[in-house]
């Protein structure tokens, strides 16, 4: 990480909002130690909306059948099911690692399945992705790790340092910044991976099973950073198959079975 580009075309939130997004996390930062804010009441606008939507696997494999649904500015979602019922396939719709086979997949107002190159990459940029297996660079520090994203999308050097503090503040590791990934626990990983996806600050967080790998004291610390994260303004979609952290929540959840899914009453 020698040298920073300038970031010409890399608007991937209206200033408005990345400097709300960025003031949020500085006070969040300072508020870490709070208790949860409520989940907000979402009156705003789709951010995601999935309309007949299907996925078959080039194998045949059935994962996901005509579903509908739609997603609102600052929602929070649990999306439960056993694996291997579609989970983790709706999520890569969501951010374009998987195409849909058809139907429609509106994120940001643009459907995904119909962006190719750039102006995918660019609307990739708006979703931050957390994965069960944290997927960090093991030769890179806790901080280098979450700066990369920065650098990758060209911000300055300065632009990054002021990010990157408040944001390992936010996940509580800011004393670890300089450890490698194999010198954290699970949990710290995690935490990591997290602060990664939100450094950048997108509008959209999806966690694909974040808290899988994770003991139930580590599970419930990441479930309360995903809802901070969602209290500052970010629309956040978890999946998992534990109906217990579910409970714990009194967030809306919906659930996949053999790739159909149903909408839960709480
Ligand atoms: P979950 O996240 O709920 O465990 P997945 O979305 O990973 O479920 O998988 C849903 C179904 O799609 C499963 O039957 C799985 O075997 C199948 N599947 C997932 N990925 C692929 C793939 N790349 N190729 C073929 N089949 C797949």
């Amino acid at each position: 990480m020698t040298s920073v580009v300038s970031r010409p075309n890399a608007t991937p939130l209206s200033e408005e909002l990345q400097q709300r997004l960025n003031q949020r996390l500085h006070t969040a930062a300072a508020a870490a130690q709070a208790t949860d804010p409520k989940p907000p009441q979402s009156t705003a606008a789709p951010i995601i909306t999935l309309q007949n939507t299907c996925k078959t696997y080039p194998n045949g494999s059935q994962a996901l059948v005509n579903i509908n649904l739609q997603i609102r500015r600052g929602d929070f979602l649990f999306v439960t099911g056993p694996s291997g019922s579609g989970k983790s396939t709706l999520l890569k719709l969501l951010y374009g690692q998987e195409r849909a086979t058809s139907g429609q997949v509106i994120v940001h107002d643009q459907d995904i399945t119909k962006l190719r190159g750039n102006r995918l990459a660019k609307l990739r940029r708006r979703v931050g992705v957390v994965f069960q297996d944290y997927k960090l660079i093991p030769r890179r520090t806790v901080a280098e790790n979450v700066a990369f994203v920065l650098w990758a999308q060209g911000f300055s050097r300065k632009e990054i340092h002021r990010r990157l503090w408040p944001t390992l503040k936010m996940v509580g590791l800011q004393g670890k910044a300089r450890c490698f990934p194999d010198e954290l626990s699970g949990g710290e990983q995690q935490r990591v991976s997290i602060a990664r996806a939100v450094v950048s600050t997108p509008p959209l967080l999806l966690a694909d099973e974040p808290t899988g790998n994770l003991d139930v004291d580590n599970s419930v610390q990441v479930i309360k950073i995903l809802k901070k994260l969602n209290g500052i303004g970010i629309t956040v979609i978890v999946t998992t198959h534990d109906e217990h952290l579910v409970r714990m929540s009194n967030h809306p959840v919906v659930q996949i079975r053999n790739g159909y899914l149903r909408h839960m009453q709480r």
